[in-house]
């Protein structure tokens, strides 16, 4: 199971660099990355950038992600973009439901399974965010909190699919806020999510399933997070803007 749920390092720019500081930080991530033959680097930058880092990373193992995509393959929904849009370009992961989205622009657990469908349906894999704000986590709902989001935008697909996409647990408390889950939270929260899919669909499944951790990581908490049993890497923000920084929590998940 262990060469199956490879650990990953995604970076998510969000909506940070011009695309000649994008170029350069590519470059440099490029130059200083180690061999990526026991783990997957994923980037997401915002999509104007994308063919220029579908150029970039052409002959390396890193992979193309957008931050984002629309639930129709097409038609009149002006400012949008289409999964076969992306999957015309060559990318290979979207990230869905990313509590930026959820919480900005209004997407509901219902929107997001559409978005996960479209994903899935062109081809792509659909890097499915979930977690909780910090009220909920006062009171101590975070568990049925996160269970939700998967029942309601997951757990509708075939076991088979299922263990095809990755699940990245971002508590709000811990995005841009330098708050970091404990590795006992994060592990507690990757397990709790893997008996989920457990009591779903299988245990078999449920250990084919790859659940990111996201939240403030940094190159010094990366490794502590890394190490935790159900942690099969991260989604790196703020950090994956800085070539060092980005490389250093690469080096402690290879
Ligand atoms: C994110 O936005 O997915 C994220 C984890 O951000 P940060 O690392 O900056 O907390």
């Amino acid at each position: 199971m262990d060469n199956i749920r490879t650990k990953t390092v995604a970076a998510n720019w969000k909506m940070n660099t011009s695309l000649e500081e994008a170029e350069k930080l590519m470059d440099q991530i490029l130059t200083g990355l180690p061999d990526l033959s026991k783990c997957n680097v994923i980037i997401a930058p915002p999509f104007t950038h994308l063919p220029m880092l579908k150029m970039k990373t052409k002959g390396t193992p890193v992979h193309t992600c957008a931050q984002n995509c629309h639930q129709e393959i097409s038609g009149a929904f002006t400012g949008e973009v289409s999964v076969e849009m992306l999957k015309s370009l060559g990318i290979e992961y979207v990230i869905v439901g990313h509590s930026e989205r959820r919480q900005l622009f209004h997407e509901t657990n219902e929107v997001i399974k559409l978005k996960v469908n479209a994903v899935l349906g062109s081809g792509l894999i659909p890097i499915f965010c979930c977690g909780e704000p910090l009220d909920i986590r006062q009171s101590e709902t975070h568990n049925i909190y996160v269970r939700t989001q998967l029942e309601e935008s997951l757990f509708h697909l075939d076991a088979e699919v299922i263990e095809k996409i990755y699940i990245a647990y971002e508590p709000i408390w811990a995005i841009g806020t330098g708050v970091t889950a404990s590795p006992e939270q994060a592990q507690e929260m990757h397990n709790y999510i893997r008996d989920q899919i457990a009591v779903r669909y299988d245990k078999v499944v449920s250990e084919l399933t790859r659940i990111l951790y996201g939240g403030s990581i940094k190159a010094d908490n990366a490794r502590l997070l890394f190490s935790q049993e159900d942690v099969d890497g991260g989604l790196v923000g703020g950090a994956s803007l800085n070539a060092a920084s980005f490389i250093d929590i690469v080096n402690s998940a290879c």
